[in-house]
């Protein structure tokens, strides 16, 4: 069995192709955003100033996060896989992920979550320090103004009333933030393959890293 860790930027796809990777090759489906989301989710909740490093850190330690066979993501019990997928808590999220106790303590349980093979975990730090031994590692990304695209149009869908602009500068301003942070910031580590998503559709990218599989002989 094996591991495949992505890293990429926000709404660069790695969700669905990690979802997509999991139903084809039978793998289990970590998505570690959702994971700093819970979080930034409880402190808003909460009424913890994000910018609060100790106060964060106290509702990380104390949130008890797990997933279901379908991806839905709980707090303490509480389903918000829905709740926490609102442009404030991508904003907010990005903020908390900023400290580094949160960071210890989310990657702790990330890495007891896939301590045996068979896992595919996305996020920004996951080729570089919460799984570098993964089997193979995707640095994925996309031309950001189609990654607004892509955004626009699933809060479109799901009727929600956004402005592109509004949506283009956010991920900008979380791009810079995850790139350039103190700790853990979003690299592209020297054995990535590298995907650019701009032109492709998700099965086209599930090829391609089937075929990386493939011709590394990764079973
Ligand atoms: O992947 P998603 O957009 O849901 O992640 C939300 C935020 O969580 C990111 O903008 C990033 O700041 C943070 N994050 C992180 N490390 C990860 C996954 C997400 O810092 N492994």
């Amino acid at each position: 069995m094996f591991n495949i860790a992505i890293d990429g930027p926000s709404a660069s796809g790695k969700s669905s192709i990690a979802k997509g990777l999991a139903k084809r090759l039978n793998l289990i489906h970590i998505d570690t955003g959702a994971m700093y989301r819970t979080i930034a989710f409880a402190c808003l909740r909460e009424g913890v100033s994000l910018d609060n490093e100790h106060y964060c850190t106290k509702v990380a330690e104390s949130s008890a996060i797990s997933f279901d066979v379908n991806g839905n993501v709980f707090l303490n019990g509480e389903d918000v896989s829905e709740k926490i997928r609102h442009d404030k808590i991508s904003q907010a999220a990005s903020i908390v992920s900023q400290h580094s106790d949160v960071r210890e303590i989310l990657v702790k349980k990330q890495q007891e979550m896939a301590n045996e093979k068979g896992f595919v975990m996305d996020g920004r730090d996951i080729t570089s320090v919460v799984l570098p031994d993964a089997e193979l590692k995707i640095y994925q990304t996309a031309d950001v103004t189609v990654r607004a695209e892509r955004r626009y149009k699933q809060f479109l869908e799901q009727g929600l009333s956004v402005e592109f602009d509004d949506i283009l500068e956010d991920l900008i301003a979380r791009d810079y933030r995850d790139m350039n942070r103190d700790n853990s910031p979003l690299i592209k580590v020297d054995d990535a393959f590298e995907i650019d998503t701009t032109f492709l559709s998700v099965n086209e990218v599930i090829d391609l890293v089937i075929n990386q599989l493939e011709s590394r002989n990764i079973k």
